[in-house]
């Protein structure tokens, strides 16, 4: 039987493939990218990802959520604007949904909930977004019923789950998902057409064609809330800017895990490491690439 290819992808790798900014680029070089996600009691994910895809370089960053959490949210991220998200006959839309196509990307489900009509959502971006459509936390959760239709995407659709989220999804228990974590991302990336990044203490990145890497770095500082919503963040920013898919998903873990792994080794602890240092952290990492 076949083995399949697995290479290890660290910084030195992250460093042979970012991205270089160009002096004469503008804000509409560096991608255009829409993130849906928050709710009234869940503000916090979607700041702590829209802040992580503005410090990852994204050019121009547009924020949807619910009205109510509006307010704070844009308070801590000043650089973005923002589109409101609603709860309209059961189901979920507003300016979001009427803007997503005209986006380079979109990234959807951090603090979204799991409100009944919020399928409606997601199979609408799965039906309209033209870029890369990136989903994570609460938008694994009510994909299940929708992944026969990521098939018919044009362009690519990248999922973020942890095992407990990609469990659910392959319909295995998390103990059994643990024992081939390979060969269960390999099938399902392959099955859906969609490109795989199963999360933990090591990261195994699945292209839609089978193509795997993993990703070492990080420490059980990051086992926190809040972690995969800095992820989901730097990825859409790194989606946008760099030319290959594959090493803009791998690129977005390790720079992610370095950077914990040099606040833990410089100035914090795995203990009080929090996400939004990391985010903060980025700044280091960043100045090591470019
Ligand atoms: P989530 O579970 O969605 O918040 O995502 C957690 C993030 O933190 C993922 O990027 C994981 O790879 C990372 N992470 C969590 N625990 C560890 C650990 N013990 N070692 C390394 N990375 C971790
Ligand atoms: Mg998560």
């Amino acid at each position: 039987l076949e083995k399949p290819k697995r290479k290890l992808w660290g910084i030195d790798d992250v460093k042979e493939t970012f991205p270089v900014r160009a002096a004469d680029s503008h804000k509409g070089s560096h991608g255009k990218g829409l993130m849906i996600g928050g709710s009234a009691f869940m503000p916090g994910s979607i700041v702590m990802a829209a802040r992580a895809a503005l410090k990852s370089g994204l050019g121009l960053l547009s924020v949807a959520t619910v009205r109510e959490a509006i307010p704070a949210v844009s308070s801590f991220v000043q650089e973005a604007t923002f589109l409101n998200v609603e709860e309209q006959e059961g189901w979920i839309a507003g300016q979001a949904l009427e803007q997503a196509s005209s986006y380079d990307g979109v990234l959807v489900g951090m603090g979204l909930g799991r409100r009944d009509g919020t399928e409606v959502l997601l199979q609408s971006l799965i039906d309209s977004v033209d870029g890369p459509l990136i989903v994570d936390a609460d938008g694994l959760y009510l994909m299940k019923s929708l992944l026969p239709s990521l098939k018919n995407r044009k362009t690519p659709t990248i999922l973020t789950p942890h095992p407990g989220e990609f469990a659910h999804l392959a319909g295995v228990s998390i103990e059994e998902l643990l024992k081939s974590p390979f060969s269960y991302s390999r099938n399902f990336a392959l099955e859906y057409g969609v490109h795989l990044i199963l999360k933990g203490p090591s990261t195994i990145i699945t292209s839609a064609d089978g193509e795997q890497r993993v990703d070492v770095s990080g420490n059980a500082g990051l086992a926190k809330g809040g972690s995969g919503d800095v992820l989901s963040g730097i990825l859409l920013g790194m989606v946008l800017q760099t030319e290959s898919l594959m090493d803009a998903m791998s690129n977005s873990c390790v720079i992610h895990g370095c950077t914990a792994d040099w606040l833990t080794q410089e100035t914090h602890s795995e203990t009080d490491l929090l996400a939004s240092d990391v985010i903060e952290g980025l700044s280091r990492t960043f100045r090591t690439l470019s």
